[in-house]
């Protein structure tokens, strides 16, 4: 690794990867630093390495990784995995922590491809062991094959729920339910944005599909849940919810819940790029052009990290940003960049087609967001609760991070990762102020957690 390079990529999932290949063809120096053990980012983690048996039970939409990450493993991008990045800031020097050691690395153009994580909402009980966010289930079965070996409960509001549910049925899991909690109003509200989703059906068709297979093999799926509870004492026992007015409880000792994600924002705004409030997708991101540039010269940003598009998407953008890097480099002209991102644009606008059906679907309601009763841990690193922070919003601080100062909820290992959004909208909700004027936690480096052995490791190097 040398100190310095024309491009660097912060992640290797579909929009790092591909914006990688496309700069390292043209012979730019370009590194990409990933945290993961191999690439593929979110969607398409460990697809080199899975078996054969489960490439098949993730579905063919998982299975198109490879082609991405082939075409990854033969450019010319320098790539280093298990490589954490701790901090990015406006100078483009950015903190990594490699092979247990920190170091400096600067760079002329940065690319900020973190990705998305999925969004924290508290409920009761949702603290307890054997409650999971169905992303670690997920993650789970790709990269090592483990599957519930009990059965489990899906609860929640989003695709991605649908998806494992149909994985898990493929790989022989007891679903013993799915419980949808997307309100039954959105499927109304969702409706003029319809036809413009038609355009890209094969989502919708697959999505249908999906439904068919579950009903067919006779899961459970329980539409317009509300009131979940999860239940025990030590772990999970079982969970109580409302449907149709009347309280249902079913016994399990594990529960997956899902309420779309969210972009990771921490390396954008420690770098202090402007953030904007995205009222469909209900949560920040970092504010951008057509390429994907902020308003920090050389600092650019692609794929879901940017804003939730999903998969193809983040590779159509990964591309457009890489076209633009190699424009501000000197080596492609504007006319050149223009006529190579043409069909990136394309597909891109077409692929994004879905995005305001979906949007309006599976939007969170607020009473969800904004209503863990008093007693629910909302900051699980400080187990600060919901009424701790209502507490601090009515004697009049204001936003998250007056909040935050009080109540001392972001201020755990993780950072406010866990809690920020929900401590945005229990505030919100208790001020009556719009949830965009709360603010966001303020992000200073390190952005993940750093021993001070290896911070001093840094001045080691550097001979200090
Ligand atoms: C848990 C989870 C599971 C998902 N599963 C699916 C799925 O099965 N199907 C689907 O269509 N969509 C899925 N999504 C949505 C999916 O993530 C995206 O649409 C797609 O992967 C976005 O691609 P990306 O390149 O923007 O980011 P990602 O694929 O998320 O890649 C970002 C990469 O950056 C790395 N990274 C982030 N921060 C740092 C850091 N500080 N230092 C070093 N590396 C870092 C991450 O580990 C990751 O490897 C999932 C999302 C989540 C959160």
């Amino acid at each position: 690794m040398t100190n310095h390079y024309q491009l660097a990529i912060i992640g290797g999932g579909p929009a790092g990867l591909a914006a990688a290949s496309t700069a390292a063809e043209k012979n730019i120096s370009c590194a990409l630093f990933d945290e993961q053990p191999a690439p593929g980012g979110q969607i398409y983690r460990s697809v080199e390495s899975v078996p054969e048996g489960r490439l098949k039970q993730l579905g063919d939409e998982y299975a198109r990784g490879k082609k991405l990450v082939d075409t990854f493993r033969r450019s010319k991008a320098e790539y280093f995995p298990e490589t954490q990045v701790w901090s990015l800031n406006s100078q483009r020097e950015i903190g990594i922590l490699h092979n247990h050691d920190a170091k400096i690395v600067t760079a002329d153009q940065v690319l900020v491809a973190s990705g998305a994580m999925e969004r924290p909402v508290p409920f009761p009980g949702w603290t307890l062991p054997g409650v999971m966010h169905a992303g670690a289930g997920q993650i789970l079965f790709k990269s090592t094959g483990i599957v519930p070996s009990d059965g489990v409960v899906l609860a929640g509001s989003g695709p991605l729920l649908l998806l494992l549910a149909w994985q898990y049925l493929h790989a022989g899991v007891d679903v013993k339910g799915v419980l949808d909690m997307t309100p039954i109003i959105n499927h109304v509200l969702a409706l003029p944005m319809l036809p413009r989703a038609l355009l890209a059906r094969h989502y919708l068709t697959k999505g249908l599909a999906y439904k068919a297979d579950l009903k067919r093999a006779g899961i459970r799926t329980v539409y317009g849940v509300s009131h979940l509870r999860a239940e025990g004492q030590e772990n999970l026992q079982s969970i109580t919810f409302k449907h149709l007015g009347r309280k249902q409880t079913i016994e399990t000792d594990l529960l997956l819940t899902h309420f779309g994600v969210i972009p990771q924002i921490w390396l954008t705004q420690a770098a202090g790029c402007e953030h904007q409030w995205d009222p469909g997708q209900q949560c920040w991101r970092p504010m951008h052009d057509e390429w994907g540039e902020t308003n920090i010269k050389g600092l650019l940003v692609a794929g879901d990290g940017a804003g939730i598009n999903g998969a193809r998407s983040a590779e159509h953008a990964g591309r457009l940003a890489a076209f633009q890097i190699l424009y501000n480099l000197g080596v492609l002209s504007s006319q050149e960049r223009d006529q190579m991102a043409n069909e990136d644009r394309k597909w891109m606008r077409d692929e994004r087609h879905i995005r305001p059906f979906l949007e309006a679907f599976f939007q969170i309601p607020k009473n969800l967001l904004a209503t863990p009763d008093d007693e629910t841990i909302v900051c699980r690193c400080e187990e600060i609760t919901a009424g701790q922070i209502r507490d601090a919003a009515v004697k009049g601080h204001e936003d998250s991070n007056q909040v935050k100062f009080l109540a001392r909820c972001g201020m755990g290992p993780c950072q406010g990762r866990q809690c920020a959004n929900a401590v945005a909208h229990i505030t919100a909700s208790a001020t009556n102020e719009p949830v965009q004027q709360m603010g966001l936690y303020r992000g200073r480096p390190p952005v993940t957690p750093l021993t001070l052995g290896q911070l001093a490791s840094l001045y080691q190097e550097n001979g200090q």
